[in-house]
């Protein structure tokens, strides 16, 4: 059920044996999960049923150097939260991205894929995805009728995007949340988290409204869901009674801020025939009532043989076709003076004009500790600090997108399909030159140390017995994945977590 938290009297006493803050991807799959435990769950979102000035104000920030979204740009604050308008853009990580590697400082998340892998299940049917077909690009191109440009024991080895419609989560899971045991308090911003004398448990949150005063609820259990960004704001505004704030004694909350660089038009592939450019030029693979997207990463064990990471690169339409007289403009840029329209055309295949695609990656990054979320001095008017997000990246990360794309083009070269030419300029346009998945990640880390993580691989904050963490500033590495589908999963096994904890 609804309750608008401005509607209830000043003196109204609340209570839950779980409180859910933030009615995103992850508090509302939490929420769901939940239903049916005969457990007092209530979800505590800052923002009503639409999208309002108002509720959108309290996610503003400011920005470090790097060119990167505002903070108020790259999540919204109601009901369904980023889902308001994320993209759908599906894929699992990959079991290689959740195990320590030599090459990457920090890597190993203290659970592994296959743990995840029966809410990974669940968490398709939640964000209405179909069976997961993501390392089946085989079976699903021989479903929609098409033949893949190289075959999947290349190095840089074809793969899937499935899209989710993409399902708006407030208004697919609104009527749901009404008619459920689960109290859904809107317009409800949590403010402040209050903990027991010895700081080792929450004892209550502190709820901001406007027009009334701050409620506070009494819980046994709580979970932060309120994004990537506002997890470790949350935990860092909580110092009230905790120098540093909440699971903060080693300096680790905020710390590790990844999102998926996303690389445009810093590589293009010149299609030699059919098989590449057919696929290319349609882009979407719609097999099985599904919609699928082509994307090239390098194999698991190619990756951790030559120590590198990962990158999921797509071809996106747009690029001007190699027979549309937009050559000059454009395709010169990439394939040379000397290398003219008709040498270039000798290339093709009987019959075919070869084609000019644009290339677009999403990269893997390594965490960095320097890339953070911290407070400034100024609060909205809720009294809440507000966040500053300095997103660092570094120059060997785009190294290793480089040689993913080297060898992308040995693969397409050796199958005959077509040519990578990477952009002449691609040092130089990194890292200003650089676009953004909208992903916040990494700033709550799990991870078995304190030292370098914020939370532990149940996904509670160190050194306190109630305090949870759901979304993806969860992930100890980033992958190359886009984050929601992982999220929702890890927010599925927080739920079963919740339950014997809260029965026990
Ligand atoms: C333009 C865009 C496109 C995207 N496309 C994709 C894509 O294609 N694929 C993909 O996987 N991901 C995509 N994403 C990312 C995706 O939207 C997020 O991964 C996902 O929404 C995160 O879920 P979440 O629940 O952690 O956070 P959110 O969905 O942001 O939800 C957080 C909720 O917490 C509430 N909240 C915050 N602070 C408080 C507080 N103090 N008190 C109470 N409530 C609070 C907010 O109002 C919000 O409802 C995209 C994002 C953007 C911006």
């Amino acid at each position: 059920m609804f309750i608008d938290a401005r509607s209830l009297p000043d003196d109204e006493k609340l209570d839950a044996d779980i409180a859910i803050v933030g009615a995103g991807a992850a508090g509302l799959s939490l929420a769901i999960a939940l239903e049916g435990a005969g457990l007092n769950v209530a979800l505590l979102e800052s923002g009503g049923l639409e999208w309002s000035e108002e509720a959108q104000d309290l996610a503003a920030g400011e920005l470090g150097p790097q060119t990167y979204a505002t903070p108020e740009s790259v999540r919204l604050r109601y009901f369904g939260g980023t889902t308001g308008h994320w993209g759908g853009w599906c894929r699992e990580l990959d079991a290689v991205d959740f195990e320590p590697r030599d090459f990457v400082k920090l890597s190993g998340w203290p659970i592994t894929k296959s743990e995840l892998e029966p809410f990974y299940r669940r968490a398709q049917e939640v964000l209405h995805l179909g069976p997961a077909r993501y390392d089946d690009s085989e079976g699903v191109a021989a479903l929609a009728g098409v033949k893949l440009p190289i075959p999947r024991s290349s190095d840089i080895e074809p793969v899937l995007f499935e899209f989710s419609p993409p399902i708006r989560m407030g208004e697919v899971y609104r009527d749901l949340i009404d008619k459920s045991d689960t109290r859904c308090f809107l317009n409800a911003t949590v403010s402040d988290i209050r903990v027991s004398d010895d700081a080792k448990s929450v004892t209550a949150l502190t709820i901001a409204r406007d027009g009334g005063k701050p409620l506070s609820m009494s819980v046994r259990h709580a979970v932060l869901a309120c994004g990537g960004l506002s997890n470790a704001q949350m935990l860092l505004n909580a110092d009230a009674q905790v120098a540093g704030g909440l699971g903060n004694a080693t300096g680790q909350v905020g710390r590790y801020f990844a999102d998926h660089p996303i690389l445009i038009g810093y590589a293009a592939v010149l299609s030699f025939g059919p098989e590449a450019g057919d696929v290319f030029a349609t882009n979407d693979i719609p097999a099985g009532g599904r919609r699928y997207r082509l994307a090239f990463q390098p194999r698991d064990d190619y990756r951790r043989a030559k120590g590198r990471l990962s990158c999921l690169a797509t071809i996106e339409p747009g690029g001007p076709s190699f027979s549309n007289g937009a050559f000059d403009r454009w395709e010169t840029r990439w394939f040379g003076q000397s290398e003219t329209a008709s040498a270039l055309a000798a290339l093709g295949k009987p019959g075919w004009t070869p084609r000019v695609h644009m290339l677009n990656a999403g990269l893997e990054t390594r965490p960095d500790p320097e890339s953070r979320v911290t407070l400034t001095d100024a609060r909205d008017r809720h009294g809440v600090r507000r966040l500053k997000v300095d997103w660092k990246l570094n120059d060997r990360d785009l190294e290793d997108y480089l040689a993913n794309l080297a060898d992308l083009g040995r693969a397409l070269s050796a199958s005959g399909a077509g040519m990578v030419r990477i952009a002449p300029d691609a040092r130089e346009r990194w890292p200003a030159e650089t676009n953004w998945g909208h992903h916040n990640m990494g700033t709550t880390r799990m991870g078995a140390d304190a030292a370098t993580s914020v939370c532990d691989g149940d996904a509670r904050v160190h050194g306190m017995a109630n305090l949870w963490i759901a979304g993806s500033s969860l992930y100890t590495t980033p992958g190359a994945a886009n984050p929601t589908l992982t999220l929702v999963a890890l927010a599925l096994r927080l739920a079963e977590t919740l339950k014997r904890e809260a029965r026990a």
